[in-house]
């Protein structure tokens, strides 16, 4: 069945490359592991979250809107990436940050700040209680000042923003085809739900037979059963389509959220440091490298296929980027770097 695309912007460096981490691989003794370098979807709009911002844009200013607003963690990507589309597309920007207003600005936050958008740090408690009603606050200000803004959720992770990973999975399937792979799984970071909504859901509709996997870096299993599901529902009533959802498959690896969103462990910046020195790759701590470490520890348990000759078998991680963030965690990177 036909389905009705919405428009999007052209904003993203894209197809991304399918890379084979060869020396990790070998090293590990077990499936031959792909990374998917959505790391490399930008310069400074690098990451995930430019995929389905293509379409929130898209949405908004086909809605005649001037302003975005958005919210999220003080090291959110999301936000960074935000900042600057709406500084390219000449819109205003209002981020609302989770925090305490630090003295320096660090990692993402110097990106915000030099693309324009202006910066509203909300302590912790109040965010979580009041998050709602904050965001209708500012968008009611901006009204008032004549502006039109668009409301972006937590990540782009909606109905909307979920047709950039929906377009994701059907590049994975032409990578596939090109490198002639049948990937059991296509493993990656999940956060606000919507990358693994959209793969999920683009990973039934195109008929591939990677079973898709999120690792989560925040909250619980039982959390991204139900987010997952709801993106994809408001995607099926935008969309009109008669999707079955009984028939998708929403895997999560849930233990490797350590401490809490945003905090790292020890192994997680082992994992970064030996990626790096491996295969000049560099993840974050607070998605990438925390689900990539939780990836190697499910492979060294047995959990994913071996390599046995010819007949290797092939596993995908989605390289989600994030690489600003690691600029905010100079303190833990000093203690396992020899220098
Ligand atoms: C936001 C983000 C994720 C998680 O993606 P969601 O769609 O929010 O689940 C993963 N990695 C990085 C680097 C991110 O910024």
């Amino acid at each position: 069945m036909q389905i009705n695309k919405p428009s999007k912007l052209s904003l993203a460096q894209l197809p991304t490359p399918l890379q084979s981490l060869d020396r990790l691989s070998d090293k590990l003794g077990g499936p031959r592991i792909w990374l998917k370098r959505d790391d490399l979807t930008g310069s400074a709009t690098s990451g995930n979250k430019i995929r389905k911002l293509e379409f929130t844009f898209a949405h908004a200013l086909n809605s005649g809107c001037d302003a975005v607003i958005t919210c999220g963690g003080i090291q959110s990507n999301h936000c960074r990436t935000t900042a600057l589309l709406a500084a390219q597309l000449g819109l205003r920007c209002i981020l609302v940050l989770r925090g305490e207003k630090p003295n320096t600005l660090q990692g993402n936050t110097v990106l915000d700040a030099l693309a324009g958008a202006e910066l509203k740090f909300i302590p912790a408690k109040e965010y979580q209680k009041n998050l709602n009603q904050i965001l209708e606050s500012e968008q009611q200000k901006l009204e008032q000042a004549g502006l039109n803004p668009w409301v972006i959720p937590t990540g782009a992770s909606d109905g909307i923003g979920i047709w950039g990973y929906i377009n994701a999975a059907e590049e994975l399937k032409q990578d596939f085809d090109r490198l002639n792979i049948q990937p059991s799984h296509i493993l990656h970071a999940t956060g606000s739900g919507g990358t693994q909504a959209g793969l999920t859901l683009g990973a039934y509709l195109h008929k591939m037979q990677s079973q898709v996997v999120g690792i989560n870096v925040c909250d619980d299993e039982a959390y991204f059963q139900t987010k997952v599901r709801e993106d994809i529902s408001d995607w099926q009533q935008r969309s009109d389509y008669p999707l079955n959802m009984e028939e998708l498959d929403i895997q999560v690896i849930d233990g490797y959220v350590g401490a809490g969103y945003g905090k790292a462990d020890q192994a997680v910046f082992q994992t970064i440091s030996e990626l790096a020195k491996l295969e000049g790759v560099i993840l974050d701590p607070v998605y990438s490298g925390k689900a990539f470490n939780g990836l190697i520890t499910e492979i060294k348990q047995g959990r994913f296929g071996h390599v046995s000759g010819k007949s290797s078998s092939d596993i995908v991680f989605v390289h989600t980027g994030g690489i600003f963030g690691l600029y905010a965690y100079q303190q833990q990177l000093h203690s396992i770097l020899d220098i």
